[in-house]
């Protein structure tokens, strides 16, 4: 196999050979933001939406990509080809964009233009720590730890300072479990790396955008379950709600839809995956024409 090309402060270059300086800010205090994306049938999924995204935490952070979301599309579409050669036909990858404030010009926090650091690369799907879920779910907890309030850092910007959710994920872990974290007050936020869906009596519930990423999977779940009919409704969410649910999943650009099997201990009622969530799953991959559950079980099986 040959070796992953990145794109690395305006250079395409082997991944080995891909660094960034210790001085840059990204590395020294989180100073920078990303977007994550993937392919289905090695094809990217929704790649506007994303740069997009990452083209919005810019704007939020003051940090400038030097060049405008066309350039960056193009960039990102030209090392997709630049790895043909590594994935296998049809493999899937996930595509991941930087930016940070960079380093060397000055120590100080607040130079909005002139450094900054911008990488692009890919990565082969991992699906070893959740396809298992799309057969029976995952079990979910509430953590103690919340998420960090708008007033503090906007949560719509996907940035780089990720203790937040380390934190929270340490803490489900030691439950065997996934996190769910709600906001300061009390109200269901997100996951560490993924949107909260909730089923009851047939409506779809999930956070409203005040505390939580706008995840371009949340987005895409939300105009599906339109398609079918389903009712969604943003809300305030509590504790309470998910434990008188009927389903429950979580929704991010690796996962997809992953069911939820309980939470905080308390089954799911309607099982994992659940008839509304099955259904959503079941469209998304005859969109797409690939069953993306079904293949990363595949793919696990194999190892
Ligand atoms: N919430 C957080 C905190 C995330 O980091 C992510 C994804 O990376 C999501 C939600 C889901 O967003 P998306 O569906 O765009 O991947």
């Amino acid at each position: 196999m040959s070796e992953r090309i990145a794109y690395v402060k305006g250079r395409f270059v082997p991944e080995s050979e891909a660094t960034v300086s210790i001085l840059d800010r990204g590395f020294l205090y989180g100073d920078g933001v990303y977007d994550a994306s993937r392919t289905f049938g090695g094809q990217p999924w929704h790649l506007r939406a994303h740069i997009d995204r990452l083209y919005l935490s810019c704007r939020y952070a003051r940090l400038d990509p030097g060049m405008d979301a066309d350039e960056m599309e193009a960039l990102t579409m030209e090392l997709i080809e630049r790895n043909r050669g590594v994935y296998d036909e049809g493999e899937e990858f996930r595509i991941n964009h930087w930016v940070t404030r960079g380093g060397g010009v000055s120590s100080a926090a607040t130079h909005t233009h002139g450094a900054h650091t911008v990488v692009i690369f890919t990565l082969p799907m991992d699906y070893t720590r959740y396809a298992h879920g799309y057969r029976e779910g995952v079990p979910s907890v509430v953590t103690g730890v919340r998420r960090i309030p708008p007033e503090c850092i906007e949560p719509r910007a996907k940035v780089g300072n990720k203790m937040n959710h380390v934190q929270a994920d340490f803490q489900a872990a030691e439950a065997g479990a996934w996190p769910i974290m709600l906001d300061i007050n009390g109200f269901v936020a997100e996951g560490s790396s993924y949107n909260c869906f909730f089923v009851r009596d047939g409506e779809i519930l999930t956070p409203t955008d005040y505390n939580c990423l706008v995840g371009v999977t949340r987005t895409h779940v939300i105009d599906m379950a339109k398609e079918l009919g389903i009712p969604v409704r943003e809300t305030n969410l509590t504790r309470y709600d998910l434990l008188i649910a009927d389903e429950a999943f979580h929704t991010g650009n690796s996962i997809c839809i992953l069911p939820v099997s309980s939470i905080d201990g308390t089954p799911m009622t309607h099982g994992a995956p659940g008839p509304v969530t099955k259904r959503l799953m079941d469209l998304w991959a005859s969109q797409v024409g690939c069953d993306w559950a079904a293949k990363s079980l595949a793919a696990i099986e194999d190892c």
